[in-house]
């Protein structure tokens, strides 16, 4: 319990940081990006003719993909320092935001990977702001996606779960109650114990420079948790990653009794 409650401390105090900073840097970036574009544009008919200009229009070039990539981070970082103000709470089918995504989904994952959902045919409602947990979706499609650079296989599926005493006794900090699970693994790399343990931290990443920023798993983190959910990792090196996320159902369920009986399953890790 003290080790989630010194993520979390870390969590807002990084979040706060990274809301200061992020949004005055990025304007400055857009400056900059900017200028180089006009001057690469600018140099581009006179770069084709003489050589020497040639060689400044490159490196402007690569100032201009540098920039490009910075503001994806950035993007990235306020995306994770704004997890923090009040959702847009909604009452929503977790199925249909899985669905709604499917083809931005196929789309990110390329032709190696194969895309396969397993949707419930009984899904509890859910309260959750619908912006988010795309986010969340779409963070955990990119990462399975990295792990499988020789292609490979992705499941995406919901279940509704009652977590009971026995399931909570298992799952330190998991409230006893109904939830729908969204499961997502993919038969990639998987993570070595090390990376387990930190993969939610916000800025660790295993990426190179430039490529991770290392808030994918801590913004899906924040998102879950302030659902009142619960996220776990489960991950084999060299067999691939399971992520969950358990997202509590909403007050006006179905009886308990017409509700299907499922159990969570769980895994190493
Ligand atoms: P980033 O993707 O920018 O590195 P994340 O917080 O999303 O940041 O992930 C942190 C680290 O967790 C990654 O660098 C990677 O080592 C590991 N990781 C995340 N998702 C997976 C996955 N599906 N399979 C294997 N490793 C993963």
């Amino acid at each position: 319990l003290q080790r989630r409650l010194r993520q979390s401390d870390r969590l807002e105090s990084l979040g706060q940081l990274a809301a200061g900073v992020a949004h005055d840097f990025n304007n400055l970036l857009g400056i900059i990006n900017g200028y180089a574009g006009m001057a690469a544009a600018d140099l581009e008919p006179v770069a084709a003719a003489d050589p020497a200009w040639r060689t400044l229009h490159a490196d402007l070039t690569e100032i201009v993909a540098a920039g490009d990539r910075a503001t994806a981070l950035t993007r990235q970082l306020l995306a994770f320092a704004r997890a923090d103000p009040a959702p847009e709470t909604r009452t929503l089918d977790l199925n249909t935001v899985v669905t709604d995504l499917d083809t931005l989904l196929r789309r990110a994952l390329g032709e190696d990977i194969t895309l396969t959902t397993h949707l419930t045919a009984q899904p509890w409602p859910i309260r959750a702001d619908p912006g988010r947990l795309e986010q969340v979706l779409v963070n955990l499609v990119v990462n399975a996606r990295d792990a499988m650079p020789g292609g490979g296989t992705l499941s995406i599926e919901t279940a509704p779960v009652t977590v009971d005493e026995h399931y909570a006794a298992q799952h330190p900090g998991v409230r006893t109650g109904r939830y729908m699970q969204l499961r997502v693994s993919d038969t990639g790399t998987g993570m070595n114990k090390a990376t387990l343990e930190r993969a939610f931290e916000p800025f660790f990443t295993t990426k190179p420079k430039g490529h991770g920023t290392g808030l994918g798993l801590a913004t899906i983190y924040g998102i879950i948790t302030q659902a009142g959910g619960h996220a776990q990792i489960y991950s084999e090196l060299g067999h691939g990653t399971t992520i969950t996320a358990l997202l509590p159902a909403t007050d006006d369920l179905a009886e308990p009794d017409t509700a299907p009986a499922e159990h969570p399953r769980s895994g190493a890790g």
